[in-house]
């Protein structure tokens, strides 16, 4: 069977593929239906924290998937108590609630929805380079004018300002200012870690004007930069914080975490029907489970530190600049970086795009200290 022309004939065609067909994956390690072997630093665009056929999500889910699959939230379900609460203790200070549902565009349309709610107001300030999803309001907070442009009205309200520049969002933000969004390291956007000092300086803005400070951890999230969240390596509080991709261990979920202080939202102003179903919170609640007992945040932080560190005596004359926080990793080329991913999967190595010159990697945070030898000597080999 030509896996790939079906695709082709069928799919809605928004998706550039490689042509590779993947079939199973265990671990960092992904085949395709010809028995190729990848390491698979793409992770599902972030998502297989845990990895692949990770065993507690793997048996969580069958175990559940017999129980009882849907239970929408007009009802209290066990195992959605248990994710709540579960959620509640791993998260920074004060994000004692959630709001449930199916992927990070979701959690970001959340958490807007939340600001305006709380506040009373409209404006939105967001960052130049951000990435928030496909929604319509979240497209609206994304600043990438080709991703922009062919759908426009969008939500009213939304400037963009430099990111890890305090003074221009010093500028942006006022009384009339629902809510400021960020990533602590942007991700589509090239990789590009958010400077400590202006983080904690925006939320001291944020808090000054009465606008909520939103923490996108969508891709940074679950251990992938080195802390279970990327915002505890600068003692960040935020208001809302936006989770999705590596939250279900690999099935789709996402979920605005709520500051306390917001208190309880008022009842039937939002929802959504699959969110908080008992087949994903049995799945999140295993990748987490699995995420702590293998201290899987602090192996992302060692290994991220020593794979930064190999790419970085690579010595091409094609690299601009390695950076990166814990096993979210970017290498920015001063060529389009199309040709050299492809020669990577060559090589059998998988990897992602940030922006048209960034090649991304965000392997499973279980990936070991070989494979991302095998994968820095494939980067020398494709790019010297
Ligand atoms: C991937 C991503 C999103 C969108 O998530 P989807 O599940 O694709 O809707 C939002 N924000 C950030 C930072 C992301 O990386």
């Amino acid at each position: 069977m030509d896996y790939i022309a079906l695709e082709n004939a069928h799919t809605s065609g928004f998706y550039r593929k490689q042509p590779i067909v993947l079939v199973r994956g265990e671990g960092a390690r992904v085949w395709d239906i010809e028995g190729r072997e990848y390491i698979d630093c793409t992770s599902g665009h972030g998502v297989a924290n845990v990895g692949h056929a990770n065993p507690y999500v793997a048996e969580a889910i069958a175990r559940q998937a017999s129980r009882l699959i849907t239970c929408s939230e007009i009802f209290y379900n066990d195992v959605r108590a248990e994710l709540l609460a579960t959620l509640a203790r791993i998260s920074p200070p004060g994000l004692k609630r959630a709001f449930l549902c199916n992927s990070g565009t979701e959690a970001v349309e959340g958490a807007l929805k939340i600001a305006r709610l709380i506040t009373g107001r409209k404006n939105f300030v967001a960052a130049m380079r951000s990435f928030h999803g496909r929604t319509f309001g979240a497209l609206s907070a994304t600043w990438r004018r080709e991703y922009r442009e062919p759908f426009e009205p969008l939500v009213p309200g939304f400037s963009f300002v430099p990111f890890n520049n305090l003074e221009a969002m010093e500028k942006a933000v006022n009384k009339e200012t629902a809510g400021v969004i960020l990533e602590v390291v942007q991700g589509e956007g090239g990789v590009i870690p958010g400077k400590g000092e202006y983080l904690r300086g925006v939320q001291d803005i944020c808090r000054r004007n009465g606008a909520l400070f939103i923490l996108d951890e969508v891709q940074t999230g679950f251990g992938r930069t080195g802390k279970m969240f990327a915002c505890e390596h600068y003692g960040l509080e935020p208001d809302l914080m936006c989770v999705a991709k590596g939250l279900g261990g690999g099935v789709p979920f996402g979920a605005v975490m709520i500051h306390e202080k917001l208190g309880e939202m008022p009842k039937r102003l939002h929802g959504s029907t699959f969110g908080g179903n008992p087949l994903a919170c049995a799945a999140a609640l295993a990748a987490i489970r699995y995420l702590e007992e293998h201290e899987l945040p602090g192996r992302a932080a060692e290994l991220g530190d020593y794979f930064l560190g190999r790419l970085r005596q690579i010595n091409s004359p094609l690299i601009r600049e390695v950076r990166g926080l814990g096993l979210m990793v970017g290498v920015e080329l001063k060529k389009e970086a199309a040709p050299y991913l492809e020669a990577l999967a060559a090589k059998g190595v998988l990897a992602l795009f940030a922006g048209p010159t960034v090649i991304r990697f965000l392997p499973p945070l279980v990936i070991t200290r070989e494979e991302l030898d095998k994968v820095a000597e494939a980067v020398e080999e494709v790019l010297s």
